[in-house]
């Protein structure tokens, strides 16, 4: 998100570059001038490395709560990994399905270092190592029986050491592509103002496999509740993000009304609430949260976004979509924290409403036919381990020789069963008239 004034300032600048074409004399080197960037501050934030190290040695700490599964996978040369932490307040309760589920995205994009700290600051307070002011410990116990949560703390790794290594403005993966635009709905358009550098959606729906193993995450796990956390600005959206209307009916009525709470008490109503296409000014296509939305039917899909500095540079990235000093940081981690544990404690109260959620129509069970496939092409190993994937010989061209089987199957089959009544029909005759 954020690109808006990104977008204003090359706009500008091209401007400029066609005046200066023509002859015409501006002096623009004092608007042109870098602004002095601000360096990743090392005292506030982890390095990605330090980061999840914490976060497991907090899961070694705590093994009745928590658990880590690293995912690792990889196409055309291009490996990445996932590590995924579940948290259920009693380890045996965590594939129970009576609970409700909840799935957390954190760091999808590269330079927005803040949600990742926002992630380990969940995991501290889920374990309680760490509290929440005003928090009752009994009350939220008795809550947080109810739950079982997943958290990506860290979704583009391979982007983000890319920002360590000093691109403080890059928000793709580790080969340039944008992870919130390589989901399936509505892939690929692109809109007047479209820059690669900030939103290639890649070669086709889920080609990257950072989006790959996030979507087999949503599959098996099939939340009730996703939030994808960025930074950039302060908002509290929910679908659409590539039209800008909100879906009709009591599923839009409940989200915005859980977003109107969190905004009157934990965003003190600063946060932007309504469609991501319809309030940040400009839409977005191929999106986790409209594919969580629409494809996966989960009925709450929401993306926060939880910090920006709109005085910032649009070249000064870690200021824009990080805080920069002690209190702002502390601020910020204390007040979404809240936000989510206002999300754990509401959430039961419409349980049985969001529980109902229909059965996967037809389309979707072809695609979980892919996620079959994929699972039959995965060498899983247990916790702490990584899991190897297959994948290195194209797994779009795999799923497309599976269909093509499938089909063709199923044509044989038909031949077959109408060639056996056919002969039946011919015996039948016969004998009817011998
Ligand atoms: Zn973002």
């Amino acid at each position: 998100m954020a690109l808006i004034r990104s977008r204003t300032l090359r706009l500008y600048c091209l401007t400029i570059s066609v005046f200066a074409s023509l002859r015409i004399f501006i002096n623009c080197d004092a608007d042109l001038t870098p602004p002095s960037l601000t360096p990743i501050n090392r005292d506030l934030y982890h390095s990605s490395g330090d980061l999840m190290e914490q976060i497991s040695n907090l899961v070694h700490r705590h093994p009745d709560k928590l658990i880590m599964e690293t995912i690792e996978t990889g196409n055309k040369g291009y490996n990445a990994e996932l590590t995924v932490v579940t948290y259920s307040r009693n380890r045996t309760d965590r594939d129970d399905r009576s609970k409700l589920r909840i799935l957390l995205s954190f760091g999808q994009h590269g330079r927005e270092l803040i949600t990742s700290e926002l992630a380990l600051r969940i995991l501290s307070i889920l374990s309680e190592e760490q509290f929440l002011p005003n928090m009752d410990p009994t009350s939220s116990s008795s809550v947080l029986d109810k739950l079982v949560i997943k958290v990506v703390p860290m979704e583009n790794l391979n982007g983000r050491k890319i920002v360590e290594d000093g691109d403080l403005c890059e928000r793709r993966n580790g080969r340039g592509v944008d992870l919130n635009r390589n989901w399936s709905v509505d892939w690929g358009k692109k809109e007047q103002d479209y820059d690669p550098h900030e939103e290639n959606p890649g070669t086709a729906p889920f080609s990257e496999p950072e989006s790959q193993m996030m979507r087999k995450l949503a599959l098996s796990f099939d939340p009730h509740i996703w939030v994808n956390v960025h930074s950039g600005m302060e908002a509290l959206f929910m679908p659409y993000d590539h039209k800008n209307t909100t879906p009709d009916g009591l599923p839009s009525v409940r989200m915005r009304r859980l977003l109107e709470e969190l905004n009157k008490v934990h965003c003190h109503k600063r946060c932007m609430i309504g469609s991501g296409g319809g309030s940040v000014g400009y839409l977005a296509h191929g999106t986790a949260t409209d594919y969580m939305f629409d494809v996966l039917k989960v009925p709450m899909a929401f993306t926060f976004e939880i910090y920006g500095d709109p005085e910032a540079s649009s070249k000064d990235c870690f200021k824009m979509f990080n805080p920069v000093d002690h209190t702002t940081f502390n601020r910020v981690l204390n007040d979404w924290s809240a936000a989510f544990f206002a999300i754990f404690r509401l959430a039961p109260h419409q349980r049985d409403e969001i529980q109902a959620k229909g059965s996967l129509s037809g389309m979707d069970k072809w695609i979980s036919i892919d996620e079959y496939l994929d699972g039959y092409l995965i060498e899983r190993s247990h916790r702490y381990e990584k899991k190897k994937e297959v994948l290195d010989f194209g797994m779009q061209e795999i799923r497309t020789y599976f269909r093509l089987f499938l089909l063709s199957s199923v044509l044989l089959m038909f031949m077959f069963c109408s060639r056996i009544s056919k002969n039946k029909y011919s015996r039948t005759i016969a004998s009817v008239s011998s």
